[in-house]
């Protein structure tokens, strides 16, 4: 429940749509209950069973006032009139357009209300989407590879579209069918209490059945949910790494881990199928015992006791049919709302993900980078294991650190504690002589610019990749940076120029070419302190000509700290850090370090040969 009415808060403000709601529904029921009524004078004009001396009261046309009596003395008067003009089949003719155009009116006024309805839907969908994105973008780095991608990105297109779909039916089943199925009772009571009474003794019987299958029902959604997520995250890897399951012949792996969720989750689903399948054929036996016996005990009314008149009779008929279309909806839509709201705690668990990098509430801004960058001490863990153990260093403003060593070793995990992507567990890492953890981390991140091995290109244009994150960058600096970069001559031959579009991750590039846009984005946010993740070791020679160039205009008066794959790139680093199994085994200049014979001279050789 709690779960729901949040759903519903998404829909605020409830002023925009209430009143229009409220009104609609209430002249949707009142003219669904007319048109029932009118089935009494229909059946009695049919069955001759029209007393002229009951009609013959309503010969004057009765005075205006607000009230039933008014009503149905207007309706009996021009009754009389048909009957007088036309006889009984005139009658007959007076009672059908009365009962079409009260259908008529209602049903337009329910199309009103279930279009209010769909607003509200509409508008809560849009509304938790947005939210969802505003708390996905919040979220600490960390949060992204801990949790599996396949499962946040079915969370939020497959739960959101559950949640869509059973809230439509929940709106209308908690809004609009109870006060339908309350006014329909009210009449079913006028026409015979007695007789109500007994129907309302046996229809709670088929609520508990079908109760009872909902719940069972909610508890398989949510495995069927999971192991949708599951096939989710096996096809993201998959088809991510499509060439190298290929190149290992590890198709038949492969097929088997997928196959056997696929058939997990087939199996989840017939069993999800057969109770969600059983809900209506239940309600609908269920109803027709309901049916029978009333039918048994209001028959009895009307062939033995004589209490109750054919037409009423056959007018209960009728109005308790109709009632059973909202009343069965109610308990179909509680099978599908267990699923949705199932569906829903899954998106609001998401929702609700604190951040794990937050700031202080009197967070200091960084105005300017005036003197250093220093590691004290720092460990760090992605989770029970030490992947960085006490490093200490320091980045004066305007030198260039490096860091080597084997793969694994920590390289990337130092480089990613700089702009806060996370926090230390032990130990500081201080700007200015003060922690990371004191400053608003927007304010850090300001001064940094990050060029990784992998260019995270956005499906837009070369313009507005480059631009990303500058507000109102002009055309002419967006131009000089490409420039800087060795990126102008060649955006110039793209079709559109600067207006191309890349293409998904900038699919339309080539290797090296992303590498400059990414270079031309760092350069005109011109950052202070410089994060380099080296990748040139993929690059063709020519390529890898032009972006070690794009790099040394990128880092010109610039602090950096760079990762160096290929080392000759970094021999005129001011202090080499080499790093093993998260620790610096070795540290100094190139000069040094090579005299000393150690690891990094080991690495050298290597990449001479
Ligand atoms: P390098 O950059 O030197 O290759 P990394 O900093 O990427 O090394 O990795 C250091 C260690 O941390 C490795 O053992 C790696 O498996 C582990 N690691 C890296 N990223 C994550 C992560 N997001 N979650 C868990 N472990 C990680």
């Amino acid at each position: 429940m709690k779960t729901y009415l949040r759903i519903i808060n998404f829909a605020k403000p409830l002023s925009s749509f209430l009143p229009q709601f409220v009104s609609t529904s209430f002249l949707s029921i009142i003219f669904g209950l007319i048109n029932i009524s009118l089935f009494f004078p229909l059946l009695n004009v049919i069955f001759e069973k029209v007393d002229p001396e009951t009609l013959a009261k309503y010969t004057e046309k009765p005075e205006f006032s607000i009230s039933g009596d008014y009503i149905i003395s207007l309706f009996n008067h021009y009754m009389y009139i048909s009957s007088e003009l036309n006889g009984r089949f005139g009658t007959l003719i007076y009672v059908c357009i009365m009962v079409t155009t009260s259908v008529f009116l209602s049903n337009l006024f329910r199309y009103f209300s279930t279009i209010t309805l769909s607003r509200v839907r509409v508008r809560v969908i849009k509304n938790l989407r947005e939210r969802i994105f505003i708390n996905i973008s919040k979220l600490h780095v960390g949060y992204f590879t801990e949790q599996r991608k396949g499962d946040i990105i079915s969370r939020i297109i497959n739960d959101v579209q559950m949640v869509e779909s059973s809230i439509t039916n929940s709106l209308k089943v908690f809004f609009l069918d109870p006060p339908t199925v309350i006014a329909y009772f009210a009449f079913l009571i006028f026409l015979s209490p007695e007789l109500t009474l007994f129907t309302f003794l046996i229809l709670p019987l088929s609520g508990i059945l079908i109760t009872e299958l909902a719940k069972r029902l909610k508890k398989s959604g949510m495995e069927n949910q999971q192991s949708i997520g599951r096939i989710n995250n096996i096809l993201d890897e998959t088809l991510g790494g499509m060439r190298v399951i290929k190149a290992f012949n590890a198709e038949k792996y492969i097929d088997k881990v997928f196959g056997s969720e696929i058939r997990k989750y087939a199996r989840l689903n017939f069993s999800f199928e057969k109770k969600n399948q059983l809900a209506s054929p239940m309600s609908e036996f269920l109803g027709v015992v309901a049916v029978s016996g009333i039918l048994i005990y209001g028959g009895n009314l009307v062939i033995n006791e004589g209490t109750m008149a054919p037409s009423a009779f056959l007018t209960y008929l009728g109005a308790f049919a109709m009632v059973l279309t909202p009343a069965k909806n109610i308990s179909r839509s509680v099978t599908a709302m267990q699923r949705g709201i199932a569906a829903a705690d899954r998106v609001f668990d998401l929702v609700d993900t604190p951040s794990e990098i937050t700031n202080k509430e009197d967070a200091l801004h960084l105005e300017a980078f005036k003197e250093d960058i220093r590691f004290e001490n720092v460990s760090f863990a992605y989770a029970k294991e030490k992947v960085l153990k006490d490093i200490n260093f320091t980045i004066k403003k305007g030198k260039m650190v490096a860091l080597v060593g084997p793969s694994g070793g920590g390289k990337s995990t130092i480089a990613d504690l700089i702009p806060r992507f996370y926090d230390p567990i032990e130990g500081e890492i201080k700007i200015d002589n003060i922690s990371l953890r004191d400053y608003d981390y927007h304010s850090i991140r300001q001064h940094m610019g990050i060029v990784t091995q992998e260019s995270i290109l956005f499906n837009d244009t070369i313009f507005n990749n480059i631009a990303f994150g500058v507000d109102h960058a002009t055309e002419e600096a967006v131009t000089r940076a490409a420039s800087i970069a060795n990126a102008h001559d060649f955006i110039m031959q793209t079709e559109h120029g600067y207006q191309s579009v890349i293409g998904e991750r900038g699919s339309k590039l080539s290797g090296g070419q992303r590498q400059r846009i990414s270079i031309a984005r760092a350069v005109l946010k011109n950052p202070d302190i410089l994060i380099l993740d080296e990748a040139t070791s993929a690059l063709d020679s020519e390529s890898e000509k032009l972006v070690q160039e794009a790099l040394s205009n990128l880092m010109k008066n610039r602090t950096s700290l760079v990762i160096a794959h290929r080392l000759s790139t970094i021999q005129n680093a001011d202090e080499i850090l080499v790093i093993r199994d998260g620790e610096i085994v070795e540290r100094g200049d190139h000069n040094s370090l090579i005299e000393k014979g150690g690891l990094y001279h080991k690495l050298i050789s290597m990449q001479a040969v």
